[in-house]
């Protein structure tokens, strides 16, 4: 390829949209602090989503924070090792010791068939993170919840838009965080909410992100900062509008690696989403088998040298980082074998229809 081809590309408006959305900004003078445009997205994204209430974050990470000590967290949560660095770190960030259990060998995501075997007194929650999008087994972990009496807390970060017969993704569990960070499939340009029920948590959220402050005299909560700016929530009003098409053509450029990759001996495509999942498309991983010939880091190096950059997404497991190494006794011999065998290949709506036919090709050639 002429250009690099990255794993994803970040979804813009048209700029002239965004130059004149921007006028709004300066004829009030609000650039932070839930100005008006951050009201209009909060209560679109609401609608969009399908959920009860929603609170908007500077970005994903804080939200998962802000989530965990507004559900009072402590002690013990039992999560996947299969995740993004920041699930993880939230938890550790606020003191909390994870747990980590296996992911079923199927869609990737938590086994709930070993959740209730890693249950101690001390702990409080399971945090389950939708891995690609693709919907846990939301009502074994409510079951399980239930049974043991604790919260779930999912981290949604990859499953924008995602619902279960025509139920929004974010109304399972006690909470879910949402990232609306570029690299995702709806982003204001960094950014994330959360989505609950129990209508307590609206105003503890509000102090949380805005450092405790009730009012001009008062700060009642040790809070942070992660208010969303008025400039994010105007990338986040454009894209809104854009974002239904961005879903259906990444619908199709799945479907065309899906025609192109599926009788290669030794791949291992994502399940096709159950009729009643309405799916969002957001990465396309592969799994290398022993059957495909080459190892999956050979397969990333020949792609590489066609200046096409796949991402190994999630590799290392999160229990392999320094930062947490020897740390956590875990044994996730699932997630170690497909975090060593997993590629996510390039996808964004518009990436040309050529450029999948040839990563296709050089996958199917080896070479
Ligand atoms: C992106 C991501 C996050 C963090 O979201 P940011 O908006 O980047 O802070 C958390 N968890 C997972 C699984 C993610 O992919």
């Amino acid at each position: 390829m002429d250009k690099p081809v990255y794993v994803t590309k970040p979804y813009l408006p048209p700029f002239d949209e965004f130059v004149e959305g921007l006028k709004e900004i300066w004829d009030s003078n609000i650039l932070t602090n839930m100005g008006p445009i951050h009201n209009r997205l909060a209560s679109k994204l609401q609608e969009y989503l399908k959920v009860n209430q929603i609170a908007l974050i500077l970005n994903g990470h804080l939200a998962l924070e802000i989530g965990i000590q507004t559900l009072g967290l402590k002690g013990e949560v039992i999560t996947t090792p299969f995740t993004f660095a920041s699930t993880t770190h939230a938890l550790v960030r606020n003191g909390i010791k994870p747990v980590f259990c296996d992911i079923n060998p199927e869609d990737y995501n938590i086994d709930c068939s070993k959740i209730e075997s890693l249950i101690s007194e001390k702990t409080t929650a399971i945090m389950p993170v939708h891995v690609y999008g693709t919907p846990c087994d939301v009502d074994t972990l409510d079951k399980i919840a239930k049974k043991y009496n604790l919260q779930v807390f999912y981290d949604s970060a990859h499953a924008f838009g995602v619902e279960i017969n025509d139920t929004g993704i974010g109304n399972f569990g006690d909470m879910s965080m949402f990232s609306f960070h570029a690299t995702k499939v709806y982003n204001t340009i960094e950014g994330g909410c959360l989505t609950f029920t129990n209508t307590d948590y609206e105003r503890i959220i509000y102090l949380l992100k805005n450092f405790g402050i009730a009012g001009p005299e008062d700060v009642l909560l040790t809070g942070t900062n992660a208010k969303m700016n008025e400039f994010q929530a105007l990338m986040g009003l454009l894209n809104l509008n854009h974002v239904s098409e961005e879903i259906v053509l990444r619908k199709q450029k799945v479907q065309l690696y899906r025609d192109n990759l599926s009788d290669i001996s030794g791949l291992e495509l994502l399940p096709v989403p159950k009729n009643q999942v309405k799916s969002n498309y957001a990465y396309f991983p592969i799994l290398i088998g022993d059957k495909y010939g080459i190892s999956r880091d050979d397969l990333a190096e020949v792609l590489q040298k066609h200046n096409i950059y796949p991402r190994k997404y999630f590799y290392p497991l999160v229990t392999e980082f320094t930062c947490y190494k020897g740390m956590f006794s875990a044994e996730t011999p699932i997630a170690k074998d497909v975090a060593s065998r997993v590629l996510c290949l390039p996808i964004w709506g518009d990436i040309p229809d050529e450029t999948i036919l040839k990563i296709c090709m050089i996958i199917r050639e080896k070479r």
